[in-house]
């Protein structure tokens, strides 16, 4: 085997794509490699390349929307085999004994780690996983689905299938971008009366394609008005990061109803409480899931026939792929695919 590979790198807060050749890193315990088949461009990938996250070191090669084959596997690794398909998401493993991890909520350890932020990810032709972030991957979906489905799908089918809301109930989906296209498709398929909310009406074909059973264009009609006219909405998924468009959607929620927040806007939300309180509605953040959330939304997709929309890239070509993401052009997920 060639001992080298290529990845794509930042090495300062604010610097450009660099492709290095790199030794082909090697598993510790508990760690396997990676042969990575395609990794997906997040929108939080820019946390990296501009270096807003805290304690972030460089060079640090970006990436969290893997998928790929086990490669070789290291010490203690026990229930994952080399060839094996797995994905490698935001969650990038826990340490299985701080008092969350003690409870069972490894997604909440103190200790957790983030791929491609604390370690390096998946834009290179290897990386290395600690096992306990690994999601097997269902033979009916190809790579370069299974890569979104890593963290854009995990966040927004977690967040749904945990909202409360039970099949038949008035389920809005704010913003059909990235997240936004996968949400429409999981709320219909989970039995929900889905409500697609979107500026203007060039998505809206798309979105009853997707599943929708109603469309409505916030630039043209009250979009509280429109929800309550369905009875108002047990749940609202809020994935366009914008606060001034989120804030008054609260006014949008059935009783008991939940404002649903996974993508973070940059500016604070202002709320009426009023509204909250007289409802005895909500609005909560999503925290992504683990790696058996992520398995678990790659199954439920090839059961139920959820696709990301993707473009795909080399990854000779990143810094285009990076900018169409980060432009918001793209539809609806870029890809940077292997061979
Ligand atoms: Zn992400
Ligand atoms: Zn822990």
């Amino acid at each position: 085997m060639d001992s080298r590979m290529q990845a794509a790198q930042i090495s300062r807060a604010g610097g450009d794509w660099e492709l290095v050749d790199r030794d082909i890193p090697e598993p510790g315990a508990g760690q396997v490699r990676v042969k990575v088949e395609a990794c997906g461009i997040c929108h939080s990938d820019v946390l990296v390349k501009e270096g807003l996250w805290p304690g972030l070191k460089f060079p640090r090669v970006p990436g969290h929307e893997i998928a790929g084959r086990i490669d070789a596997a290291g010490a203690n690794v026990t229930s994952w085999t080399t060839g094996q398909r797995v994905g490698v998401g935001w969650h990038g493993g826990h340490d299985f004994v701080c008092e969350r991890c003690r409870r069972g909520d490894f997604a909440m350890c103190v200790n957790r780690k983030v791929t491609g932020f604390d370690f390096d990810g998946g834009y290179a032709e290897y990386m290395i996983a600690p096992a306990s972030a690994l999601a097997a991957i269902p033979d009916e979906v190809p790579a370069e689905e299974a890569g979104p489905f890593m963290c854009a799908g995990v966040t927004v089918y977690n967040a749904l299938r945990n909202a409360g809301a039970r099949a038949g109930d008035v389920v809005a989906i704010h913003g059909i971008g990235g997240l936004g296209h996968l949400g429409v498709q999981y709320a219909r398929r989970m039995g929900f009366k889905t409500v697609a909310i979107n500026r203007g009406n060039d998505k809206q074909e798309l979105a009853q394609k997707l599943g929708a059973h109603h469309y409505i264009d916030a630039t043209a009609t009250d979009v509280v008005a429109e929800l309550q006219k369905l009875g108002g909405a047990r749940v609202i998924l809020a994935t366009a990061p914008s606060a001034p468009a989120i804030s008054p959607l609260v006014d949008g929620l059935a009783p008991s109803g939940l404002l649903l927040v996974p993508a973070a806007p940059t500016e604070p939300l202002s709320i009426n409480v009023f509204s909250l309180i007289s409802k005895r509605s909500a609005v909560s953040g999503w925290y992504s899931g683990t790696a058996r959330d992520s398995q678990d939304t790659m199954e439920f997709s090839a059961l139920s026939g959820v696709h990301p929309m993707i473009e795909k890239y080399s990854l000779a070509r990143v810094a285009e792929a990076y900018e169409q993401m980060h432009s918001g052009r793209a539809r609806f997920r870029v890809v940077l695919a292997f061979n």
